[in-house]
């Protein structure tokens, strides 16, 4: 059982006031809050260790060096990664997509196919849409159904051997749908795809065992899981990490470099061009002690119940809508109130204290097959509570009594 005070205690920011009133932050899918231990981490490098990695041969610059690739360890640890160079620091999920795609570009030709699912988020759209605009390949989309849950008869007759790679969130950020990713990293190696997954709205709730899943890329954002923003993983097998050609040329993705030949260094360095988040990759691994520490299990359990407290009180408000009602879903709830407009909820309750997402949540296509403008999304984070739930459902009833 977790110990929630103790936990809140930990994190600063949630202790605030924000419009007069105590802060209630359900935007955890957004980006996550972060622990006084990551907070003292970053201040801890800049005071004691700041220098260059990787290249000096002087203390400082060994101890920075020593401690990046320390952390990078422990998400290799935290992963189950085989290997240690199959761990690239990127700056979050969106370079990291555009990493592998960027690759893909000289894998790919006409007719070449490229499946991507409805519930991507743009970050997992876009670069793939780009690939194709480049390679002349095509773009497949899976569908999903009402409860947005991806209809996998629908997946298994797209597949076929023009498929060259399959692309899908682990978690959707938009509606909190688990996708059957075990079955579709099955199926696309059966057709001799490679598969990444996006694992940006999975990481903050549930540990990936990459070896166990045999995925051939994962993805995620330090951001989302308590960690700074501008840093990033790509976890991707080493046979694919060195078929790609490196996404960025620059320092210290070279072995050597003259004006007739450049060769390139070898993992993980050949996509880590350039001086990287330094203070990120260190401090990302004190992000995940500390969530390691709380422990996924806990978390997940936790956070099962905050969804299930919240689900039930929010169906009991006449005219509300939720969309996403897939039968295997994280803590997110998206929804919407008959004849009111997303935006002016997310306002009026932003000035009771409550945080939440309004709009489209980076996923538009899931807005227009629902055909509407956008949900207000509410996210919820082991650090939340059911108290924190009440005052939210109360927002949510005074902003739908004013605007109706
Ligand atoms: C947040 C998110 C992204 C984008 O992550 P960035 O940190 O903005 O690069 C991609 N996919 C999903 C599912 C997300 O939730």
């Amino acid at each position: 059982m977790l110990d929630i005070q103790k936990i809140r205690a930990d994190f600063p920011i949630l202790s605030q006031k924000v419009n007069g009133k105590p802060l209630v932050y359900f935007d955890n899918g957004a980006t996550s809050q972060k622990p006084q231990v990551v907070i003292d981490a970053i201040s801890h490098y800049y005071q004691t260790i700041n220098a260059n990695i990787h290249r000096g041969v002087h203390t400082l610059s060994q101890l920075a060096t020593d401690a990046y690739e320390v952390s990078r360890g422990k998400i290799q640890k935290h992963i189950n990664a085989q290997h240690l160079h199959e761990v690239i620091f990127t700056a979050g999920t969106t370079h990291a997509i555009n990493a592998v795609a960027n690759g893909f570009a000289a894998l790919l030709t006409t007719g070449d196919e490229v499946l991507v699912s409805a519930l991507e988020h743009h970050s997992n759209i876009v670069p793939w849409q780009m690939l194709c605009e480049r390679t002349g390949a095509s773009l497949k989309v899976i569908p999903m159904n009402d409860n947005g849950e991806l209809i996998m008869e629908q997946f298994d007759l797209l597949l076929s051997e023009r498929t060259k790679i399959v692309t899908v969130n682990h978690i959707s950020n938009a509606l909190g749908t688990i996708n059957p990713i075990e079955y579709m990293i099955a199926r696309a190696h059966e057709m001799g795809a490679a598969i990444l997954i996006d694992g940006a709205q999975a990481t903050p709730h549930l540990k990936p065992d990459v070896q166990a899943l045999d995925c051939d890329f994962y993805v995620f954002s330090g951001h989302k899981i308590c960690g700074p923003t501008g840093i990033g993983i790509l976890y991707g097998k080493e046979e694919w990490l060195r078929k790609l050609p490196p996404y960025q040329g620059g320092g210290e993705m070279i072995a050597t470099v003259s004006f007739e030949k450049t060769t390139y260094a070898d993992l993980p360095h050949k996509f880590e061009a350039g001086t990287p988040n330094i203070e990120g990759g260190i401090v990302l691994g004190t992000a995940i002690d500390y969530l390691n520490e709380v422990g996924f299990d806990n978390i997940a359990q936790y956070e099962q119940e905050l969804l299930d407290y919240a689900t039930a009180q929010l169906i009991a408000i006449e005219g509300l809508k939720i969309y996403g009602t897939a039968a295997h879903k994280t803590s997110v709830i998206s929804f919407n109130i008959e004849g009111i407009h997303p935006y002016d909820i997310g306002t009026i309750i932003d000035k009771l204290g409550v945080a939440v997402r309004t709009g489209h949540h980076c996923a538009q296509p899931i807005m227009d097959f629902f055909k509407i403008p956008g949900t207000i999304r509410a996210s919820f984070a082991f650090y939340n509570t059911k108290e924190e739930i009440d005052i939210f459902v109360e927002a949510v009833k005074r902003a739908k009594m004013m605007l109706s």
